[in-house]
């Protein structure tokens, strides 16, 4: 409680829109940000979970031509420029607290499709040692850890490892990503015992690293998998 109060006092929360302080104690977003991030708006893509216009279609159109190793993934918000910004400050600069909302607004929005899953187990997308180490921590891992404690549901932080620096993703067309991500992830243990996994991360782009970890995550012995993530678009 003191403690609490403290890092209140020295580390104030900001809000992952404007990034300024919250207006008052404990809120996880400024009032006049409220509905700042653009929500996802059904229907969405039975595979991506990106927004679709027209709801006699199942599929957006990336998905129609692809298959994915996971079943589904689903996303709260689209990844516009606020969300870009948001995104980087979380990562780069140090908001860890920013993953309070992400998560909260993952399982407000999206937390029907995620209990459907019925996943026995969590996974989020490793971080290489190195940069986990540089950035303090893994913010996929600190998603997943708030919606285990939400959902109650296991979460394996160190089910998977990433051994394979893949760079930016940002300037490689589909293919060279899927390239890059090859054996770029390691399951240290059987997942047997956890058939159904859901992987968790930040921003879903063109779905190559969630594919290439669903690829490592069901050779180790998952039956399904499905992924939720905060954001979804375009850009990474
Ligand atoms: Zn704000
Ligand atoms: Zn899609």
């Amino acid at each position: 409680m003191f403690f609490g109060y403290l890092t209140d006092l020295l580390f104030p929360r900001r809000c992952p829109a404007c990034h300024g302080i919250t207006d008052k104690k404990g809120e996880l977003i400024c009032e006049k940000c409220v509905g700042r991030f653009s929500a996802v708006k059904a229907p969405f893509c039975f595979k991506c979970g990106k927004e679709i216009g027209d709801e006699r279609e199942e599929y957006c159109g990336d998905c129609i031509k692809k298959s994915f190793p996971f079943s589904r993934n689903v996303a709260a918000f689209n990844y516009d420029e606020i969300a870009g910004n948001s995104v980087m400050r979380f990562k780069n600069g140090g908001r860890r607290e920013y993953a309070d909302y992400y998560a909260q607004q993952l399982l407000s929005l999206r937390g029907k499709e995620i209990a459907g899953f019925k996943p026995d187990a969590i996974i989020p997308v490793p971080l290489l040692p190195a940069k986990k180490r540089e950035r303090g921590f893994n913010q996929a891992e600190e998603i997943a850890k708030r919606i285990e404690k939400a959902i109650g549901v296991r979460l394996l932080s160190d089910a998977v490892i990433k051994v394979k620096n893949t760079g930016s993703q940002k300037q490689l067309d589909a293919k060279s990503r899927q390239e890059s991500l090859k054996n770029a992830f390691l399951a240290k243990y059987s997942l047997k015992d956890f058939p159904r996994v859901l992987l968790v991360d930040d921003v879903f782009t063109t779905g190559s690293t969630l594919s290439a970890l669903a690829k490592t995550v069901k050779k180790a012995g998952a039956k399904e998998v499905f992924g939720a993530t905060v954001f979804v678009g375009k850009e990474e």
